[in-house]
Formats: C-alpha cells, sequence, structure tokens
C-alpha cells in the first residue's frame, strides 16, 4: 500500500480525539509530502538537525513535533518553529528551552517523559521525581513554556500484559495530576503509542499516537 493509503486507513481507525503524529524520521522529504497531500499536519522527528531541514523545505502549515532526546545546545535551532516537544526528560533542558523560546517571543508547549519501560536505557522522570517536582511548583518559572501533557514508551517486547499494565501506570499518574492546572501547567495531552501497539495505548486512554513504520514503511 502507499503511503497515503496507509495513512487514511489509520486515521479512519483513530478516534475523534486521538491526534496522529506521523513519525517521518530518517524518511526523505518526497515521503512526507505524500503524506501531506493525503491530509497529514502533524510530523515528528526524533533529531532536530534533520527536522530542521524539512521544516524549510515544507509548507509552513505543518506542526512539527519533536519526539526523541533532546540536547540542551540544539534547541536553539528548533525554537523559531517546533509545535510540541514530548522527550522533555529533565528539569534542567527547561532552563533552556524556557530561555529560547523567550528569545523567539514564544510559548513552547511541552510533554514530560515519563520512565514507564522495564529496560534501563529508556529517558525520563519516573513517577517520584514527577510528583515532587508538581508539589514543588517547580514549573513556575517557566514563563514561555506550557507543560501539556506526559509521554511515555512501553518496553519492547512482545508480553501485551506487560505494555497495558505500563500504558495504564501512565494514564493513571496523568489523571492523578490532569487536574491541578497551573500557570505553566495545564495537563490534557498523554502521548503514547507507536506503530506496534498504538491500539492498546488508545484503549489505555492515550490521546496522541506517534506513528512511523505503519504509515512510511520501515526503516
Ligand atoms: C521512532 C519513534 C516512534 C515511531 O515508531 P514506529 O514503531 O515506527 O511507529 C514513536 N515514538 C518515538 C519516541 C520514536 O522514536
Amino acid at each position: 500500500m502507499s503511503i497515503a493509503q496507509n495513512l487514511l486507513q489509520i486515521k479512519a481507525a483513530l478516534p475523534d480525539e486521538v491526534t496522529l503524529v506521523a513519525v517521518s524520521k530518517t524518511k526523505p522529504i518526497a515521503d512526507l509530502k505524500q503524506a501531506y497531500d493525503a491530509g497529514q499536519r502533524v510530523f515528528g522527528e526524533n533529531k532536530i538537525q534533520e527536522m530542521s531541514e524539512k521544516w524549510e523545505q515544507l509548507p509552513k502549515d505543518i506542526s512539527w513535533h519533536m519526539i526523541g532526546h533532546v540536547q540542551s545546545n540544539k534547541v536553539k535551532f528548533m525554537a523559531p518553529y517546533v509545535s510540541l516537544i514530548h522527550g522533555v526528560d529533565r528539569l534542567s533542558l527547561l532552563d533552556e528551552i524556557n530561555k529560547q523560546a523567550a528569545k523567539n517571543n514564544r510559548i513552547i508547549d511541552c510533554l514530560l517523559q515519563v520512565h514507564i519501560a522495564q529496560e534501563e536505557t529508556k529517558f525520563g522522570f519516573d513517577e517520584q521525581e514527577l510528583k515532587a517536582a508538581f508539589d514543588a511548583d517547580a514549573f513556575a518559572p517557566y514563563t514561555n513554556i506550557k507543560i501539556s501533557g506526559l509521554m511515555g514508551m512501553a518496553s519492547f517486547t512482545s508480553d501485551i500484559n506487560q505494555i497495558k499494565a505500563e500504558f495504564t501506570q501512565l494514564k493513571s499518574l496523568f489523571d492523578s495530576m490532569k487536574n491541578k492546572p497551573t500557570a505553566q501547567v495545564n495537563l490534557h495531552i498523554l502521548s503514547m503509542g507507536m506503530s506496534g501497539d498504538y491500539e492498546l495505548a488508545i484503549a489505555c486512554g492515550s490521546t496522541m499516537v506517534r506513528i512511523g513504520s505503519s504509515i512510511f514503511g520501515s526503516r
């Protein structure tokens, strides 16, 4: 099937309240253009330089989401245009995002990445750390940032029950914190689910899925 067909088929099956981020990392501009022409306007990339090159070449009504691990010294390259940063995995990164957002006269939406997988390698806050940050209102100084939700990646495993338990854990953390908005925090986005597990993620309460290979083919 073509990229457009894959995209439309996935979209048709998503509930209205779930946003589809088309993960186009490593894929050429021509592939993104096919998805764009089929109506897709939200794209996810995991490298700032690659995303910036694509942003420069493609129509300006695209929303660009940074879904990968972010190095502080590269934030400045995406600050003028990025619409959502999914992978905020440490408080110190917010210093730099806030600084660069202010320079660009913008308020940048961010998701806090929560470590839900069993693997050691995945980035993110653990639950205790996150709760402590919320309790201490650690986000208050970042007046050019909006904390709009949480993001998580399940373990890379074929054990459905484990994946389900991890998504459920993130959903309950999200629910326990979403009703306490502050000036800088308003949790309404729960980003979880990729090609292999997005249906399960949606059943567990995801509002945003990040799908790459099921749209663009394997990388
Ligand atoms: C690559 C990537 C995805 C998409 O993965 P697929 O399995 O190709 O759908 C989603 N989220 C993150 C954080 C990624 O790095």
